[in-house]
């Protein structure tokens, strides 16, 4: 059977590529891009995909090292899913759950979400997307505190740098400012904190005692703002887009002791970090915080469909379900196409311990090849890895820990050899990162460590920092 009789088969393009690309730049405006530039070049067409590789309209096999953005957790390709949506779509394709309504597979999810979550998650809240995850908490934080009789506890606390989507409540709590810049943001209510960043902001402190400074900038912040006006603070247990920073050991416990000092609520951003990414199904276990909201998305559903959603702890869950009307809501909230996906997808996570594996085998065996590539590279410092996060930095010189002045130009640069040669890291800043799906084996590891090895000498050759490399 041919499930989708109407398009032509991944085997047979419609169109050459430069008929994609006239059509594309006639007619598409891609997110986050220079368009004109864009269209000049004309896109790369990925036409299908199996396990971790892109082919693309050329025929090019190409190693997806960002497991799509970021999402496509459990790899590409699998029939399971594609049947989830086909058979959900045929027994009922779309029922909202605003009016006194429910279906089966919303509730299926959601109880199954409440077994993977760490302890005390039993309620979700379903967005199509993590930036509609994060507009939610902000209003649910202070929906929460309004019913708890302080309406003025309204301000989030939020990081440099930090990435909570494009929305504008999104965007707002993210610090990222060439996204501020348009449109004039943050909106009011959100304050932003220095990011742990030790390699960039560290100086002569160690990890240790940078991390506890970093963290201390939460309680400096919420004395400043005074607590009765603070709602709550929202991180990423490891920054993703921000170019994927590890915080030092010491980050988070001291984060949680604040929180709990001042009883603000903790959020955790597990858009990325939350269905294995660290090894743990959420970054928050990793880390052993107990937040009150995760946001997640992204590896919910491996990308396969949209779907975000916020993760409710108890203690949170009772007050908003106390609360009365709570007026928010999409009309895809719990969309039963997404959430059959997202079930099926969290099945065969559990089912072949794909999260597990990862950890226990091939995360540590993939970290050692990755440091043993680049530890000594001339080009490169603070090389780091956590679960299938993998990151390194373009500096000018190791040993002060000099950064190049036109550092983001260059990782570009470094990202377009990366492409050349077949393989999909993304530049951030200075840092070139990778976040390969959980489901990459210690063979490919090696091909992606190759792969990688192979272009940052081919960058270290053209700047001429090293002949023999
Ligand atoms: C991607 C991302 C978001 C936004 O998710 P979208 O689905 O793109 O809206 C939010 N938070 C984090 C940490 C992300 O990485």
């Amino acid at each position: 059977m041919n499930p989708n009789p109407i398009s032509p088969g991944h085997s047979s393009p419609g169109r050459s590529t430069a008929q994609y690309q006239a059509l594309d730049a006639a007619h598409h405006i891609h997110p986050f891009s220079d368009t004109a530039a864009l269209n000049a070049h004309g896109s790369r067409v990925i036409t299908h995909a199996e396990g971790i590789y892109l082919f693309d309209s050329d025929g090019n096999k190409i190693f997806d090292a960002m497991s799509g953005l970021w999402c496509v957790n459990i790899g590409y390709g699998r029939q399971e899913l594609a049947e989830a949506a086909y058979q959900q779509m045929l027994q009922l394709p779309f029922y909202n759950t605003f009016f006194k309504t429910t279906h089966p597979p919303v509730i299926e999810l959601s109880s199954l979400l409440a077994q993977v979550a760490p302890e005390g998650f039993n309620h979700v809240f379903y967005t199509n997307s993590g930036s509609e995850g994060n507009d939610t908490i902000i209003r649910m934080v202070r929906h929460y505190w309004a019913t708890l009789g302080q309406p003025q506890k309204k301000t989030i606390i939020a990081r440099e740098n930090g990435y909570h989507g494009s929305t504008i409540g999104g965007a707002s709590l993210g610090g990222m400012h060439y996204m501020h810049e348009q449109g004039d943001l943050p909106i009011p209510g959100i304050a932003h904190i220095e990011q742990p960043y030790w390699y960039a902001n560290g100086g002569e402190l160690s990890p240790k005692e940078y991390g506890l400074k970093a963290a201390r900038a939460l309680e400096q912040k919420i004395l400043e703002l005074g607590v009765e006006n603070v709602a709550a603070f929202i991180g990423e247990p490891v920054q993703g887009a921000g170019g994927i920073i590890i915080p030092p050991s010491s980050y988070w416990p001291e984060i949680q002791r604040i929180c709990d000092q001042y009883g603000i609520l903790l959020i955790a951003d597990e858009v990325i970090c939350g269905f294995g990414r660290t090894g743990s199904w959420f970054g928050s276990q990793h880390y052993g915080i107990r937040p009150h909201l995760m946001t997640i998305a992204k590896g919910l559903s491996s990308g396969y469909i949209p779907i975000g959603g916020v993760l409710i702890h108890d203690s949170v869950a009772k007050v908003l379900i106390d609360g009365g009307d709570f007026n928010h809501g999409f009309t895809y909230s719990g969309h039963p196409v997404a959430c059959a996906v997202a079930a099926t997808n969290i099945r065969i996570l559990q089912k072949e311990r794909i999260i597990e594996r990862m950890n226990e085998d091939v995360a540590p065996y993939a970290a050692q090849l990755w440091h043993d590539a680049f530890d000594h590279h001339p080009l490169v410092d603070d090389v780091r890895s956590l679960g299938f996060f993998f990151a390194l930095t373009l500096v000018e010189d190791k040993a002060s820990r000099k950064r190049f002045e036109h550092g983001s130009s260059m990782a570009l640069r470094c990202r377009d050899i990366c492409l050349k040669n077949q393989l999909v890291m993304r530049a951030t800043g200075d840092s070139m990162i990778a976040a390969p799906p959980l489901v990459m084996s210690r063979s490919q590891a090696e091909e992606f460590v190759r792969l990688a090895k192979q272009c940052i000498d081919e960058y270290a050759r053209e700047l001429g920092i090293r002949k023999d490399l």
